[in-house]
Formats: structure tokens, C-alpha cells, sequence
């Protein structure tokens, strides 16, 4: 073949529309688009539940691109100068990824091709803004949302979104597999252990299904989602977190079809989500270090556990702590790969107030069991819960399960459902199970300690034991 490629490296983008690198290349030439699964890298970015969804993207994108996608496994900054060499090419685009490994791979890709004589050009594509924009005129943070929200309204209107490129002509004939290519199953993407059959039922994965999951949740689901979206038992919310964090669909195609509606309060709470996956992305692109430190440094005195083998963090894990909406919430996350929000808050809670664990403990769980796990917004949201983080609640403000469930389970479905063995329970003792007269508990065919636990800790005095850490903490500040 004479012609000379343009190389396309898919990275945390892999969609078509609304792709500003994508476009790049198109303009320049025939496009040879190439995935490298760097182990090394995604490592960081990347848990077990996140690449069962990455397999079946990357299979949906291979169809998207009729079967050119290069699939690679193995050093990037060896592969993508080897492939540039082998091709002729003379021009090598990508979107860039904002997690600091990412960062750094790329630094290095990008050192090797201009070695080697061949041009780089890089585009931003994950955020609303580019990152230039999302801090304050003197380079520094915004550290409260409301502020950092003002600021991104000042900024007036998004740019449209891109559509596909008209010129996008993908170079050479169908055959991914060859010239050094492999197949999807070689990356060995799909966990060893096969406990994800349950997320074939919530995931469709791809640019297209993230289309038609954005469509239906504009048509269905908007209506109602300012107070429906806190309801765990209500399908009320987008689902398109696992999309956006794989770049099936971008932020601003979001934006863009709800700014084509008319305006409501529905839509503005939901753009305020987004903005707030935007001030997670702020955070990590400020703070590098966020996936790893305390924002707040006071904490690093803080005296959480950080045994991973602690038994009590596998009843967390399991599901087994005897209190129902936290069994809920991680059961559900296992079986199924979600999480909904106002669950996740209160799980998350639990593990970091009532029992005292490193959020960053909690932060690898979710990691690897989430479809949607996001370097950003599970650090920075982790962060948040624990207290050291960004803009967040006063540390006295622990999130009370019991209350939590009355107040936004009170029928129990979302409870019964992922509890069956508390099914029976009348709703006045299912969220504290332990203050059942024996009677009602064995009318309902429940018992403690047997069929569903005891609580693992009290309440009330776990949260004074926090408080009296955090007094301890700020003290010695
Ligand atoms: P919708 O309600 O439809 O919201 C639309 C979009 O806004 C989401 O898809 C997401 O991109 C963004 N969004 C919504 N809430 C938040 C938030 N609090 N912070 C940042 N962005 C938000 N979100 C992730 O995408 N990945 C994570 O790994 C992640 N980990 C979390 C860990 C904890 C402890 C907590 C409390 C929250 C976490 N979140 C995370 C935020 C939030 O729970 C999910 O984004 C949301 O539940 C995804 O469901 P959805 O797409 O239906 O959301």
C-alpha cells in the first residue's frame, strides 16, 4: 500500500463524534486507529469491573471502525514509534488522559516519535473546558464547587460539539489482526474470576448505546430526576457515568442535547452533576496526588485503619455489617457493577466514620467492582465523604444509615431487593433489624446472627469514637 497513515491512539476517548483529535487526523490523511492495552499504565485507571466494560467498548468501537482498529498489548512507548516506523507515518494524534500515569506515558510517547521525526498533536476531550480553563486567573484551584460552578457559567457557552469527520477515511483493508494486531480476547481484558454475569443486564456498551441511553433518559427519566435522583429504588438517573469515563459519549454532547431543551429544573440539576464530574477533573489536574493524599492535611493525623485484611472490612465488602442499606448498596455494587449515588454516599460513610477504615481502602474497592470507577471522581468523591477533601460537609455530619434508609427507601424496595432474606421484615424494623420484638422476626423468618448479622458496631458510640479521632486530629494541628 503507497499511501502513508495518519496514526489515530484511542485512549480514554473511543467514540467517533465529538472528537477533536479524531478530527485532526482525518483532515490530515487515511486514519490507522490503534488501542495499546498497557497493563503498567491502566493499572492505575483501570479495576476489574472497568475493563469488562472496556472489552465489550472496545469491541463496539472495532465495529465502528470497520474493522481497522489496531489492537496492541504490551509498552506503548515501545509499540506506537514500532508502528509509526513500520507504516511510514508521519503524524501520530490523541486526545489526552489526565490520570498522572497516563500523563506520563504520554510525555514519554511523545519524546520518542519526535526522536524519530514524526509530529505529535494532542487534544482535550474528557472535560466541559479544557483544563487551562478550569482554574482561577492567578493558576490556582477553585476549592468550593459553588464558586468554581460560577465560574464556569462566566465562561458563556459551550463550543458544539464536532460532529463525525466527513473525511474520516480509515486506512487499509479490514484485517485488525494483522501486522503485528491481535485479537480482543488476547488482551485478557475479562477478570479471571467470572463473577460479572450480573452486568450484562445494566451495561450496553458503546458510542451507540451510550446514544440511545442518553436519548431515553432525555424522553423517560429527566422529568423528575431533581427529586427522583436521590431514590435509589427509582431508575431515575442517567447511567452514563461508565460511558463518559470510557469517552463512549463527551460531556459536551450531554450538555449540547440538554441545552437544546427547553430549560427546567430537572435539566439544571443535571448539568450541576456534570459540573461536578468537572470539578473532580479540576482536582486530579491541580492535585496529581489527590488519588493517593489527604487534600486536607490536617487529616494525615488521622487515626484511620489501614489493615486490608481486617475482618470487619470484609463484612463492609460483603455486604455483612447488619446495617440493611449498607448491605444493600454492596451487594448491589458486586452483583451488578452500580452504585447509586445516595448509596454510595452512605456505604462510603459507614466504612470511614462508623468503622474507621482509610477511605482509601473504600476507594479500592469501588475501583475495582464499579463499571463506572473513574480515577477522579472516586478519589475526589471518596475524599469528599471521608472529610479531607474538597468543599466537603463538616465532619460531624455522618451519615446515619438507619435514617438514610426511612428517609429515602421508605417503601424498602431497593432494600428488599438486594436483602431477599429481610424481605419479610415490616418496614418499621427493616432498616434496624435488631429492635424487632422476637416475635415479629420470626414471623418474618428472620433470625439474627443466622440468617442476617447483628450489627457490626453501635451506632452511637462509633460515632463519637469518630468524632473524638477528629477532635484529636484538629487538635493537633
Ligand atoms: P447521573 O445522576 O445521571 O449524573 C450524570 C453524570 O454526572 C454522571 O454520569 C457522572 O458523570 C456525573 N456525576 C454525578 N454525580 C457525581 C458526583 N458526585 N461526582 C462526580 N461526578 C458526578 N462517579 C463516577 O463517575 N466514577 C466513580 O468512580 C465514582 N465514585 C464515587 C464514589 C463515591 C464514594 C461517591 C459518593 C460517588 C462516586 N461517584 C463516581 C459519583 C456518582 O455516584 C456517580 O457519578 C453516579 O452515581 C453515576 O450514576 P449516573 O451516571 O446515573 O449519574
Amino acid at each position: 500500500m503507497s499511501e502513508i497513515p495518519v496514526l489515530y491512539w484511542f485512549r480514554q476517548d473511543l467514540r467517533l463524534a465529538d472528537n477533536p483529535a479524531l478530527c485532526r487526523a482525518a483532515a490530515v490523511g487515511a486514519v490507522l486507529p490503534v488501542f495499546i492495552w498497557d497493563q503498567a499504565v491502566f493499572e492505575q485507571g483501570a479495576g476489574a469491573a472497568s475493563r469488562w466494560w472496556l472489552h465489550q467498548s472496545l469491541a463496539a468501537l472495532q465495529r465502528g471502525c470497520e474493522g481497522r482498529l489496531r489492537l496492541l498489548a504490551g509498552s506503548t512507548v515501545q509499540l506506537l514509534p514500532q508502528l509509526a516506523a513500520q507504516t511510514g507515518a508521519r503524524l501520530v494524534v490523541w486526545n489526552r488522559a489526565f490520570e498522572p500515569a497516563q500523563l506520563a506515558l504520554e510525555a514519554q510517547v511523545r519524546a520518542r516519535l519526535e526522536q524519530q521525526g514524526v509530529r505529535v498533536e494532542c487534544c482535550e476531550a474528557a472535560t466541559l473546558w479544557p483544563t487551562s480553563q478550569l482554574g482561577k486567573a492567578d493558576g490556582t484551584a477553585y476549592q468550593v464547587f459553588s464558586a468554581f460552578h460560577r465560574h464556569l457559567q462566566a465562561l458563556g457557552p459551550l463550543p458544539a460539539p464536532l460532529s463525525l469527520p466527513v473525511t474520516l477515511r480509515w486506512y487499509g483493508p479490514p484485517t485488525a489482526q494483522t501486522a503485528g494486531g491481535q485479537a480482543l480476547a488476547a488482551l485478557a481484558l475479562l477478570p479471571r474470576v467470572a463473577w460479572y454475569q450480573g452486568f450484562g443486564s445494566v451495561a450496553q456498551v458503546g458510542e451507540v448505546a451510550a446514544w440511545q441511553r442518553l436519548q431515553q433518559f432525555l424522553c423517560q427519566r429527566l422529568s423528575g430526576y431533581a427529586s427522583g435522583r436521590d431514590l435509589p429504588a427509582r431508575e431515575q438517573t442517567s447511567g452514563l457515568a461508565a460511558a463518559l469515563r470510557w469517552g463512549e459519549i463527551s460531556p459536551r454532547q450531554i450538555w449540547a442535547a440538554l441545552a437544546a431543551l427547553p430549560a427546567c429544573d430537572d435539566g439544571a440539576a443535571f448539568l450541576r452533576q456534570l459540573v461536578w464530574r468537572e470539578f473532580c477533573y479540576a482536582q486530579l489536574h491541580f492535585w496529581p496526588q489527590l488519588p493517593w493524599r489527604n487534600l486536607r492535611a490536617a487529616f494525615d493525623r488521622f487515626p484511620w485503619q489501614t489493615d486490608s485484611s481486617a475482618a470487619a472490612l470484609r463484612c463492609w465488602q460483603q455486604g455483612q455489617t447488619g446495617y440493611p442499606l449498607v448491605d444493600a448498596g454492596m451487594r448491589q455494587l458486586w452483583h451488578s457493577g452500580t452504585l447509586h449515588n445516595r448509596v454510595r454516599m452512605v456505604t462510603a460513610s459507614f466504612l470511614v466514620k462508623n468503622l474507621l477504615f482509610h477511605w482509601r481502602l473504600g476507594q479500592r474497592w469501588f475501583h475495582d467492582c464499579l463499571l463506572d470507577a473513574d480515577l477522579a471522581c472516586n478519589s475526589a468523591n471518596w475524599q469528599w465523604v471521608a472529610g479531607c477533601g474538597l468543599d466537603a460537609a463538616p465532619y460531624f455530619r455522618i451519615f446515619n444509615p438507619v435514617a438514610q434508609g426511612q428517609r429515602f427507601d421508605a417503601d424498602g424496595a431497593y432494600t428488599r431487593r438486594w436483602l431477599p432474606e429481610l424481605a419479610r421484615l415490616p418496614q418499621k424494623y427493616l432498616f434496624c433489624p435488631w429492635q424487632a420484638p422476637p416475635a415479629v422476626l420470626r414471623q418474618a423468618g428472620v433470625v439474627l446472627g443466622q440468617h442476617y448479622p447483628l450489627p457490626l458496631v453501635d451506632l452511637a458510640t462509633s460515632r463519637q469514637q469518630a468524632l473524638a479521632a477528629f477532635a484529636h486530629t484538629k487538635a493537633a494541628v
